[in-house]
């Protein structure tokens, strides 16, 4: 797919110039294989590579890239093309937003996470050091292109972290799609290509559906893509960035927010049997680490979800449907912590 980039430029847009932005980690090959076939549709390029990881999604590096862009004569007929993972599709979009008041971007996704999650649905932005994600835009990319090819590079790890934001568009939107992941596993677990294929275009049309009825996030409806996620950013936050991958975070999340769906009523234990199941099969972390419970607490009320002082959570009701849900006590939540009815 990626020798096809240059063709899906040229048809989409009037393009005389392509700004490549990447990191060290997939430079070569897969921003090398882009930026060989931009040329080759008689595009001129130019290569940026920043430095991997979260903090390349600063003020600094933003900075550092909009002088780039200006050194380099680019114009509001030049485009962006961010290939890389999360961050660098948040970041070099974000430039695109906001540089010369926004111009067009093209979204390359190399991490099983950027490409079922962040590269759709337009969300761009970078952070400060006291929060994440609080300078941004919503930005929507002309195209993205995936190729699940790319993911045979990525380190098991972050693979495997991908899945667990696979997993949540079963929970939350599809319970067929569910069934098809529990039918996958080994596929799964050996990255097969044509399991991924099926995977990867589902979870971007379950997004992309989510998204265009709630763009920004001002019905509620755009929400339910935060299954997991108050749990997951409380644990980021008490453990420290870094330690544990966001999606990760996401998998224990997502059974802290089931077990809280039993105490308050809304599903019975054979939900969170398959979860735990799937999650386990999936070798993804389920156990809360051994951090303070008040900390979790405290950092969870500080969330930007948080409503009114009220904590506010994403619950399923069953496999394929989720509901917001901002009444929950405070104690329902520390039983929801303690409960670490799975092994290892
Ligand atoms: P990442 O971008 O840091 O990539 C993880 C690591 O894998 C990096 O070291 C990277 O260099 C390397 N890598 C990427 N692709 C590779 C490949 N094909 N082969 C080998 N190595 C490769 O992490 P991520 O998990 O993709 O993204 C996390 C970021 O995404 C966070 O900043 C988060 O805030 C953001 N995010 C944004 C949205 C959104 O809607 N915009 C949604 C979810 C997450």
């Amino acid at each position: 797919m990626l020798s096809r980039f240059g063709q899906l430029l040229t048809e989409t847009e009037q393009v005389t110039h392509a700004i490549i932005i990447t990191d060290h980690n997939v430079r070569d090959p897969h921003a090398n294989a882009i930026d060989a076939a931009v040329v080759q549709a008689g595009i001129k390029t130019d290569l940026i590579e920043v430095k991997p990881g979260e903090t390349s999604k600063s003020v600094e590096v933003a900075t550092s890239l909009w002088n780039q862009l200006l050194d380099l004569g680019t114009d509001r007929r030049s485009v962006v093309v961010a290939v890389g993972g999360g961050v660098v599709g948040d970041l070099a979009g974000f430039i695109a937003a906001s540089f010369a008041r926004g111009i067009n971007l093209f979204q390359v996704p190399t991490t099983l996470l950027a490409q079922v999650d962040s590269s759709v649905g337009g969300k761009v932005g970078i952070n400060l050091p006291e929060a994440k994600n609080i300078v941004g835009a919503f930005w929507q990319p002309r195209a993205v292109l995936i190729d699940t090819g790319v993911l045979l590079t990525l380190p098991l790890r972050e693979y495997r972290a991908g899945l667990a934001e696979v997993v949540k568009y079963g929970v939350i939107l599809d319970a067929d799609f569910f069934e098809f992941l529990e039918s996958r596993i080994k596929q799964l677990n050996d990255r097969d290509h044509e399991t991924l294929a099926e995977v990867v275009a589902r979870c971007c049309q379950l997004k992309a559906e989510v998204v265009a009825a709630d763009e920004r996030e001002l019905t509620g409806r755009r929400a339910v893509l935060n299954f997991g996620h108050t749990f997951c950013h409380a644990l980021e936050t008490v453990c420290g960035y870094g330690e544990l991958l966001h999606g990760e975070g996401v998998s224990i999340g997502m059974l802290c927010a089931a077990r809280l769906a039993i105490a308050t009523g809304r599903i019975g234990p054979d939900v969170i049997s398959r979860l735990d199941h799937l999650l386990k099969a999936l070798q993804l972390p389920r156990q809360v680490p051994e951090v303070d419970h008040d900390d979790l607490i405290t950092a969870m009320q500080h969330d930007k979800k948080v409503q009114h002082g009220r904590l506010r959570f994403v619950l399923p009701t069953r496999i394929g449907h989720v509901e917001l849900v901002d009444n929950v006590k405070t104690s329902d939540v520390r039983q929801a912590l303690l409960d670490s009815s799975s092994g290892p």
